[in-house]
């Protein structure tokens, strides 16, 4: 399942921008979305090598990782459980979960916060089961992300990502390094306050100064909106008919066009964005717009 994908890079129409290039991550699978194809991939290599058959992970109630990995899961023949944050719910998100196979666990928010030891509790005595911390966060998930790089087949001034763990901004930073290229990444966090993006980035790779983290376009913090951000989503939807996601990447490109307003970055730049899929977050915030 993970031997072909298309993922291809196409220029788009958005003023006033000349040279505004997107990756398209989110074409790689309607489930196993984006970033998170990405980030599976070595994980479950390494379920696999070490012959594992049932995979353990952690994450919201609207968590593309869950569903990424409730769909990798069943494609690649394994047994899947998940430990959902939060008293039971039903939406959509999990409705994939549940219908791809995945266990759904659901668990208080304090219980939650020590994973280790939710996974010893349930799964100590299972020698087949595999722990995935939430989102999917491991040096494996990196080196999958590194491949967004050696996928370019041209140079780009500016590379764009939004970021929520962090994991995959590691990779694409790491991958940057590995080739020797001059292109500054341009991270987002859409997380509010997100001074920790640094340090979880320094547990895979050094800091160097082709980072550029943008810490002021959470609009609020994970998954929060403002009227702003929905209007831009529709403009820039109607526009180049690319979808956004509210949580991540109509985060991105909203700090694409702004700091270009700003002055920071031209017109005439060669800037690629990454769309990290995660379009199903589009309908869970349906009331939004
Ligand atoms: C999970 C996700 C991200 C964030 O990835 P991290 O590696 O956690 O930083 C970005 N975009 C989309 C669409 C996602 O689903």
């Amino acid at each position: 399942m993970f031997e072909e994908i298309y993922s291809p890079v196409q220029k788009i129409t958005f003023a006033p921008f000349n040279n505004l290039f997107v990756k398209r991550d989110d074409l790689i699978d309607p489930y196993i979305s984006g970033n998170k194809w990405r980030k599976l991939k070595y994980i479950l290599a390494k379920a696999k090598a070490d012959c594992k058959t049932h995979l353990v992970t952690f994450g919201g109630a609207y968590s593309n990782h869950l569903v990424a990995t409730a769909a990798a899961a069943s494609r690649s023949g394994l047994a899947a459980t998940a430990f959902v944050r939060g008293e039971e719910v039903k939406n959509e998100m999990l409705l994939l979960c549940s219908l791809f196979g995945m266990e759904l666990i659901f668990t208080n928010r304090e219980s939650y916060r020590d994973k280790q030891q939710l996974f010893d509790q349930y799964f100590a005595s299972d020698a087949q089961a595999y722990f995935i911390n939430e989102g999917g966060a491991s040096i494996e998930a990196t080196i999958g992300c590194a491949e967004v790089i050696e996928e370019l087949v041209e140079p780009y001034d500016h590379i764009f990502c939004a970021a929520g763990t962090g994991t995959t901004a590691a990779g694409l930073l790491k991958g940057i390094q590995q080739y020797g290229l001059n292109t500054k990444l341009h991270i987002i966090p859409v997380l509010k306050g997100a001074t920790f993006i640094k340090e979880e980035i320094t547990k895979y790779t050094p800091i160097s100064d082709h980072l550029e983290l943008h810490l002021d376009y959470h609009f609020g913090g994970y998954a929060k909106t403002t009227p702003e951000l929905i209007s831009f989503i529709k403009s820039f939807t109607a526009k180049t008919g690319l979808l956004l996601d509210p949580v991540y990447t109509a985060k991105m490109f909203y700090a694409i066009q702004d700091l270009q307003q700003q002055g920071i970055i031209g017109t005439e730049e060669k800037i690629l964005a990454i769309h990290t899929g995660g379009l199903m977050g589009l309908f869970g915030m349906r009331d939004k717009f």
